[in-house]
């Protein structure tokens, strides 16, 4: 290996370029500072490397799959789950159509789903963007689960309308369970014809099921194609009508000029300086060592990457880490908790036409302080989400050999939808991601992650699947094919957490605007500062807020000299 420094000076390094890191580096340069932003995958074309172009695209193997933590690099150490508890071993995960569930002891070992690229995990994201709802910014005042976030709606409100204007988000401002709000940057999707049948048993159930709101902009934004209602967002949208973080916030720090990309570039370490200040990154691309300095560094590496690098930078001086003198680097992890139920119609709903996640079922966002479920939940209509999408899949999916098989796809192709729900997990200082023994190819180690289940989390769990299971039941489905929750497979999509803002340095890693208690010019801006899960609602919209607030608090320091 080389080394080498890069000489140019910039006033911020961010390291990370998927959905904090990217709205920050914008929110920089937009504001005149020169920005680096180092991205350890590589960057995507749509039309030439998404899968959906060719006619047998679901036998391709996704563009970014070598990427994927479960497939490719490997940054956690496989081990068994945490032990499961076996009153609700009625929420068992069954892997295919017709198959009961097994009975285990332990959860299958973590699974977190990320994308190493330009844009992130948004490159494999269905384009779910939800302002989280006021109340999930207070929920221990209000219904007691975990903390109080140092924000307030209020305070992210401008940042999230920003965020949506820069991503064209689709959307309907007619959603009572929401606080009240201006128009959207396009018009909502119209519901597919799955999503309306379904509308119907949810209102018969005194339910009521509204357009989701989507980062799939239904007109030109930007210059881009509006969404051509493929349903192929996690494949990578060919059209490049998805607003992934890559065409939306980098190209228009781009073309501020004063942004410089450097994607294949993989940070290892934090440099420390005096006074306890951060003085830059060391990365490694290709086979050549490389520092970047600059005033004030930004970790945007997802919540499983950046306190890995944290926790690793561990020196005489700092044992536990960089910016960990609470210990709390890698606690209080949140995963996703989810629980869906794939159902089959006696007749074609073809709910494989449209946007992934077309519609969502807010009624049970706001838990009560009286009830037994403490977490917010969200439920849905997805198309997909089961594994179900075009002929192929349903061919590899559906039982059957010879002439069945045939039968099958014939009373089987267009008839399958699932209904999901997301709900907010309790943190639990418990649940982390820690060190392992073991190093990568960079000398990296590797991470353990420990996460099991509170008495909250398995209400939630239990009544989601019980709700999602009325609904079927309401809407006249013919047969259940498949039940899947995380209760035994963890499908860890929204992480979070394990850098939490808050305002006690003993309670927190950073301050309610991502800087470090500890480092006075080391901020992060990705899944980890979270506190909490937004009452089941998608995150990233809510990170690219927080990370355009955390720039523009940024700006005004350097602007005062006071970073
Ligand atoms: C299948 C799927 C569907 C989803 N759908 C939705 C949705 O519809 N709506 C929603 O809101 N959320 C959705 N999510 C979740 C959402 O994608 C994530 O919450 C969000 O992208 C997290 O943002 P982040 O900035 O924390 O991390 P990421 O977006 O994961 O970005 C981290 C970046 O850091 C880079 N990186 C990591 N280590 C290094 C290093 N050492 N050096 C340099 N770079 C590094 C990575 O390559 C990556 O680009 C979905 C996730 C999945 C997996
Ligand atoms: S649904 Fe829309 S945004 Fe998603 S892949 Fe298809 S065209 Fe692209």
């Amino acid at each position: 290996m080389t080394t080498a420094t890069k000489q140019e000076a910039f006033d911020a390094v961010v390291v990370g370029s998927g959905a904090g890191g990217g709205f920050a580096a914008m929110g920089l340069a937009e504001a005149g500072m020169r920005v680096l932003l180092l991205e350890r995958g590589r960057s995507f074309e749509p039309a030439r490397d998404f899968p959906m172009n060719h006619p047998d695209w679901e036998l391709r193997p996704r563009a970014f799959r070598d990427t994927e933590i479960t497939t490719g690099d490997a940054s956690i150490v496989l081990e068994e789950g945490a032990l499961l508890d076996q009153r609700y071993a009625h929420l068992g995960s069954s892997s295919r159509p017709g198959e009961v569930p097994k009975p285990r002891s332990r959860r299958e070992p973590f699974r977190y789903e990320r994308v190493f690229g330009l844009g992130g995990t948004t490159l494999h994201y269905q384009g779910e963007a939800h302002r989280f709802p006021e109340h999930a910014f207070r929920p221990a005042s209000l219904y007691g689960l975990g903390v109080d976030w140092p924000v307030s709606y209020a305070d992210l409100a401008p940042h999230y309308e920003r965020a949506e204007h820069v991503l064209g988000v689709a959307g309907d401002p007619a959603n009572p369970f929401k606080p009240p709000r201006g128009p959207f940057p396009t018009p909502a999707h119209r519901l597919s014809y799955a999503s309306q049948r379904i509308a119907t048993a949810a209102t018969n159930l005194g339910w009521t099921l509204l357009p989701n709101s989507l980062a799939l902009p239904t007109r030109s934004v930007d210059g881009r194609r509006p969404c051509q209602r493929s349903g192929g967002c996690a494949q990578g949208c060919i059209f490049g009508a998805k607003s992934s973080v890559d065409l939306t916030a980098i190209r228009r720090a781009e073309r501020t000029g004063r942004l410089q990309v450097q994607t294949e570039s993989r940070v290892l370490a934090l440099e420390m300086g005096h006074g306890g200040r951060v003085e830059g990154v060391v990365y490694r691309r290709a086979k050549s060592i490389f520092r970047a300095r600059a005033r004030v560094t930004l970790l945007a590496m997802g919540a499983v990457e950046t306190p890995r690098l944290l926790l690793a930078n561990r020196s005489a001086s700092q044992p536990n880490g960089i910016a960990n003198s609470s210990g709390l680097v890698g606690r209080f992890l949140l995963e996703t908790l989810l629980a869906e139920v794939t159902v089959r119609f006696d007749e074609r709903i073809d709910a494989y036409k449209g946007p992934p996640i077309d519609s969502r079922i807010w009624n049970f966002s706001r838990p009560s302080r009286d009830g037994s479920v403490r977490s917010g939940y969200v439920l849905g209509v997805s198309g997909t989400l089961g594994g179900f999408h075009g002929p192929l899949s349903h061919a590899l999916l559906l039982p059957g050999l010879g002439r069945a098989h045939k039968d099958a796809m014939r009373s089987h192709f267009g008839t399958i939808v699932t209904l999901f729900g997301i709900a907010e997990q309790e943190p639990r200082a418990g649940n982390r991601v820690t060190l392992a023994n073991t190093k990568d190819s960079d000398g990296v180690p590797l991470v353990r992650v420990e996460s099991g289940h509170s008495d909250a989390d398995l209400l939630a769990l239990d009544a989601m699947l019980e709700r999602v299971k009325e609904l079927a039941r309401a809407s006249g489905t013919a047969e259940m094919l498949r039940q899947a929750t995380t209760y035994d497979v963890p499908a860890a999509s929204h992480v979070g957490g394990t850098c939490r803002m808050g305002t006690d340095p003993g309670t927190s890693v950073v301050t309610a605007y991502g800087r470090s208690h500890d480092v006075p010019n080391l901020f992060i801006v990705d899944a980890s500062v979270l506190p909490g899960q937004g009452a089941g609602d998608s995150p990233s919209l809510s990170i690219q807020a927080l990370a355009l607030r955390t720039a523009e608090h940024i700006v005004a320091l350097a602007r005062r000299q006071e970073l």
